[in-house]
């Protein structure tokens, strides 16, 4: 099987596992606990806090621990927006689910929430975000990378001019952290998400970074634990692999990007040049470099994932929740793309176990399978297929 289905999830490192295995046998205890097994989990936390704030330049009081990057956005929505009296969001045509659902539920709530357009790129302007802030504007939360089409926000002009009017900042960064340096100190940002998965960490766990002075309401109560922010025991061997995660990334970010530069280039070049009426959608540069968004016209991209699964190569058309309802992507649409372009869609996002061969494979078997799927498409006549 060839993989390149990475910013939908990715295999867990093995240093990670090596270091997530004591804290299910013997260091079980549970962090709250007074005595020597509570203390040595709750240290292994703290362990891991440090290694995930150090990722993003944060200080290690200032990261809580989630369940992922949807509870990462959940708890930044509702915890900057129920604590409010004003009543005002800005966000994008163009974020995860995560947020605009909570979105959708804010509104519902009362909120007015403002989805700022994107250009034909998927970028965000930050003018206008300085238009649309009022007096009633509460919070601006703008992802950081696009996870459907790579494209990297200008997190830090917007960054400069929440931080001018003072108000709240937050970014999704799932897509985006590991990939690319992050300093949220330097780009001006209040809150940032992140989540394990994304990273070669494990499923059900993440961080929200909340800068020291920025004061949230909690989403869920209990016992109090992470600072009352966040109640209910916590998942310590899950956590300690996210530390890991976080540690690993940090360490091989610059060897991580060349490689994926030079796979995604190759990629790339070769589809372009072997398969005709192709296009490279998202920004040309300023897209995080592991992800290739492509379409082929007169393709439709459903049956495309099916094709390269059948050749055992995994893939998908955007972001994993719009398959499995099979609705168009509302990121495309945003971005003004017609029902066509939308459609024949695919996403590649590699991750560093793909290897050249990888890259290689996959050029044939695509171009192998865009010309059987041209030869029954309804578009034939139109191109010429
Ligand atoms: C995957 C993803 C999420 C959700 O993170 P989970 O940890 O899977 O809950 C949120 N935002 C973006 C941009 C993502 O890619």
């Amino acid at each position: 099987m060839i993989y390149f289905d990475n910013a939908a999830s990715t295999p867990v490192h093995e240093k990670v596992i090596e270091e997530m295995n004591p804290y299910f046998k013997e260091q079980y205890g549970n962090p709250s606990s007074i005595h020597k097994y509570g203390r040595l989990a709750s240290s292994a936390i703290q362990n891991a806090r440090k290694r995930i704030a150090s990722l993003i330049n944060a200080e290690i009081n200032e990261i809580l621990i989630t369940s992922g990057g949807t509870e990462s956005n959940n708890t930044a929505l509702y915890g900057i927006g129920h604590r409010n009296k004003d009543k005002h969001i800005i966000t994008s045509s163009i974020e995860h689910d995560a947020i605009l659902e909570p979105c959708k539920r804010l509104e519902k709530e009362g909120f007015q929430i403002t989805y700022l357009p994107v250009d034909k790129y998927g970028l965000v302007n930050p003018e206008d975000v300085e238009r649309e802030i009022s007096s009633d504007t509460c919070l601006v939360s703008i992802m950081f990378a696009n996870n459907e089409v790579g494209t990297i926000q200008p997190i830090r002009e917007i960054g400069k001019i929440t931080q001018e009017k003072k108000i709240v900042f937050h970014t999704d960064a799932v897509q985006a952290i590991g990939k690319i340096p992050i300093d949220v100190k330097e780009l001006g940002i209040d809150l940032l998400s992140v989540s394990s998965h994304k990273i070669n960490g494990p499923k059900g766990v993440g961080a929200l970074y909340i800068r020291k002075d920025v004061k949230i309401d909690p989403l869920i109560l209990g016992g109090g634990q992470e600072n009352g922010l966040r109640s209910g025991t916590e998942n310590v061997a899950s956590i300690v692999g996210f530390g890991t995660a976080c540690q690993l990334a940090k360490d091989s970010m610059m060897e991580n990007q060349e490689y994926f530069r030079k796979l995604s280039m190759k990629l790339v070049t070769e589809v372009l040049k072997e398969v005709p009426y192709t296009k490279l959608n998202g920004h040309p540069e300023k897209r995080i470099p592991n992800n290739i968004h492509f379409t082929f016209f007169g393709v439709n991209g459903e049956d495309l994932i099916i094709k390269l699964d059948e050749n055992n190569i995994a893939a998908s058309t955007g972001s994993a929740c719009s398959v499995k309802v099979q609705k168009a992507s509302h990121v495309l649409r945003a971005m003004g793309f017609s029902h066509e372009q939308i459609t024949g869609s695919l996403r590649l996002t590699m991750g560093i176990t793909n290897t050249e061969e990888e890259v290689n494979e996959t050029v044939q078997v695509l171009k192998k399978i865009v010309k059987e799927l041209r030869a029954i498409s309804p578009y034939k006549e139109k191109y010429n297929f």
